[in-house]
């Protein structure tokens, strides 16, 4: 995952199956250059078959080389004389190879597969189809980690204002931490995005999460998540069965803001006006199904997934007749997902037939080392240089010296150089791994 991917120019496309080798298929990405990492038995087949698109180049994937996906993906670029900040790295291997293609900081594309606990930028069902529908909606410009508040891919096919869209059935039942997950087995978990912790490199930068945080403390700022929320309430509200209660994790009662109430109560407002669903969804509203029954100590400083299960356990009670419904559970950040069976659990006790999740970010919880600064090259200034924002247009940003304030130092880079020098120092096959220890 790059810091930042900006108008991305390159595709690289790790290991695809022969039978994509569809020329007409691969003319629909004819505004990028892509590079096929083919596996070396398929390189003539593919060059056969793919002769005349001639924005697509074929290398042989090399498994013999140290930190072979990062080589391979470096010898990519140099065929294109690609930049990392302009790329973006396709797999169709969910399990290793996106992780591997994570850490070396490109853009991500996973295609098809299950969801795993690293998620990509995006995720597309079918491929190169439905990134040309993606390209045609949001023009691709910020297809990196930033797009996740521009473009939503649900089932594949349909787009909005927020994030990704993936939904997991079965998802508690793969947590080995969560205590009887049989009794939840069935529940389904939708997830809108990423949530990256303080301690990812990518956190202050993500859309995403930076307005979590903002609704978090009830700020305006937060509210593109609420029509987020909305759009995804309104088409669970047309799969079979609908919804007959919505209701949220209820905060702690020493927590000052219900910022998950007030986010879904104009969600459900925005989507009625929007949509007209009948019942209105706001009528389907009910923040009182659950109540938190004790102030459990803060998850974050629980430091196992064990132990955020032990934490909560009996944290919440089901007060409301939920028999026989079909009740949507809303939370903001979902992380070993402890708190969300917990609920769910209560609510499937108190006879509701079935359950949803709705989730706005998954906590990323591996994560890259912090980033490298590019070092100021006033002379006889130490100082490192950082993006300053001006506003959220990346045209009017620019790098500016840490010494500024301190020593009046005006060393700077144009964004685009600032974003370049930074994207070099932070694109290597050394950088360590650390655990989350937000986690
Ligand atoms: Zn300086």
């Amino acid at each position: 995952m790059l810091l930042e991917v900006n108008r991305p120019r390159h595709l690289i496309v790790g290991r695809p199956a022969i039978e994509l080798a569809n020329a007409e298929l691969w003319r629909c990405l004819n505004r990028f250059k892509v590079v096929l990492l083919v596996e070396p038995e398929e390189r003539t087949e593919w060059e056969t078959r793919l002769s005349d698109v001639h924005f697509v180049r074929v290398l042989e994937y090399d498994a013999s080389l140290a930190y072979e996906l990062q080589a391979n993906i470096r010898r990519a670029l140099e065929l294109v004389n690609g930049e990392p900040y302009n790329a973006v790295y396709v797999t169709f291997r969910p399990d290793d190879e996106l992780q591997d293609a994570v850490n070396t900081r490109l853009g991500t594309i996973q295609v098809g597969g299950a969801v795993g606990d690293v998620m990509p930028d995006i995720f597309l069902r079918d491929f190169p189809g439905d990134l040309a529908q993606v390209g045609n909606q949001v023009g691709l410009r910020r297809l990196g980690h930033l797009a996740e508040s521009l473009a939503v891919v649900a089932d594949g096919v349909a787009f909005g204002d927020a994030g990704q869209i993936v939904s997991q059935a079965r998802f508690f039942w793969r947590q080995a931490h969560i205590h009887d997950r049989d009794q939840i087995a069935a529940v389904e978990v939708i997830f809108l995005g990423r949530y990256f912790p303080t301690s990812d490199v990518r956190h202050e930068k993500h859309q995403l999460t930076r307005r979590i945080l903002k609704a978090k403390e009830c700020d305006p700022r937060g509210q593109p998540l609420a029509r987020a929320l909305g759009d995804a309430l309104h088409r669970l509200a047309f799969r079979n069965p609908t919804i007959d209660i919505i209701t949220r994790v209820p905060p702690k009662q020493s927590r000052p803001n219900d910022h998950v109430r007030w986010l879904l109560r104009k969600g459900c407002r925005i989507a009625d006006s929007k949509f007209g669903d009948d019942p209105s969804l706001e009528s389907r509203l009910d923040v009182g199904v659950l109540r938190c029954a004790r102030d459990y100590p803060p998850q974050k400083d629980a430091r196992s997934y064990e132990n955020r299960d032990e934490n909560v356990r009996g944290a919440f009670q089901c007060i409301a007749d939920v028999r026989a419904k079909h009740v949507v559970i809303v939370d903001d950040i979902l992380t070993s997902g402890s708190t969300m069976a917990e609920c769910a659990r209560q609510v499937i006790n108190a006879g509701a037939s079935s359950v949803t999740a709705l989730i706005l970010a998954r906590n990323q919880n591996v994560v890259h080392a912090f980033p490298l600064d590019p070092a100021c090259d006033v002379v006889g200034c130490s100082g490192t240089l950082h993006p300053i924002f001006k506003n959220t247009d990346p045209y009017a940003m620019f790098w500016g010296c840490s010494k500024f304030r301190e020593d009046g130092c005006s060393g700077g880079k144009r964004y685009y150089e600032g974003l370049a020098l930074s994207n070099q120092l932070n694109t290597r096959d050394d950088l360590p791994l650390e655990e989350d220890i937000d986690f």
